[in-house]
């Protein structure tokens, strides 16, 4: 329990890979603070499990981000992995959803973290972990927000590892494949749309033709690896972009 007496806040940790970083943070000692939407049982029946408090801020809104670091007091480890994605021709792109996936994807991460650095500083230590993607290292058709933000991501990641490079804190991308999460599951009719194809041949032909592996990456193995990065044996592991990506980014 080498986590034991550290905090950490996982954003968008209701679903998908961030509840499997919470989960998996939660098995090494920490206390985790979530945030995320969701159905409000099935929420407290999380924070129950994990012994977790919660937060429902829209991290869209600088506002209610600064309201829930308030909230959270200090933070030890940060994992800024809230996403989301629209598929589509940059000349039907919604202004709006451009908007909100540039906030949520990019923006939110560099709110959290202005926040959290100063407590971090305090203690002389600190992880800041954001889980990226392939995209950010590599691009596909009709995502154009997504892409550009992921990459924006690397970007404020290598710099902030830089800022606190002698402050005991390290900052890294963990950047997954395809993982089976309701995040690529709802993107598939909008795809089968943008490329005019069936379900079966988007899953086969385009998201796993991507991952050499042919396989879906598991949420566990993104959990698995933040505790690896919180570990003292990782101390100079900064400013990183971590593939779990099957060999797709080594094409
Ligand atoms: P998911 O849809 O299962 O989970 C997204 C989480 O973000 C949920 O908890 C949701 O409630 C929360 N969220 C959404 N909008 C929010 C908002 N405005 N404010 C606060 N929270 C909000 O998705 P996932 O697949 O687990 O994705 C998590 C991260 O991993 C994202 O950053 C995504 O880009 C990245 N990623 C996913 C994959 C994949 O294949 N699933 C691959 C690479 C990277």
């Amino acid at each position: 329990m080498f986590l034991e007496g550290k905090r950490a806040l996982v954003t968008g940790s209701t679903s998908g890979i961030g509840l499997a970083v919470a989960q998996a943070l939660h098995g090494a000692g920490a206390e985790v603070v979530l945030n995320g939407f969701g159905d409000e049982a099935e929420i407290a029946g999380l924070c129950e499990e994990l012994g977790a408090t919660h937060s429902g801020a829209d991290l869209t809104d600088a506002a209610q981000i600064e309201a829930m670091m308030r909230e959270a007091g200090e933070i030890d480890i940060l994992v800024n992995n809230a996403g989301m994605q629209h598929v589509a021709p940059v000349e039907e792109f919604p202004v709006e959803k451009w908007n909100t996936i540039i906030a949520l994807n990019l923006t939110a991460a560099f709110h959290t973290t202005r926040l959290a650095v100063p407590g971090m500083k305090r203690n002389g230590w600190g992880r800041i972990i954001n889980t990226a993607s392939a995209h950010s290292k590599v691009a596909s058709p009709f995502k154009s927000a997504y892409n550009s933000a992921k990459h924006g991501l690397d970007g404020f990641t290598k710099t902030i590892a830089l800022e606190l490079a002698e402050h005991g804190v390290t900052a890294n991308c963990i950047s997954p494949g395809y993982v089976w999460t309701p995040l690529v599951e709802n993107q598939i009719p909008d795809t089968m749309k943008a490329r005019g194809l069936t379900r079966d041949e988007v899953i086969n032909d385009v998201l796993l033709a991507k991952q050499p592996t042919k396989k879906f990456v598991q949420p566990e193995e993104i959990g698995a690896l933040a505790v690896f990065l919180c570990r003292d044996e990782a101390q100079n592991v900064n400013g990183a972009n971590w593939s779990v990506d099957g060999g797709w980014t080594a094409d």
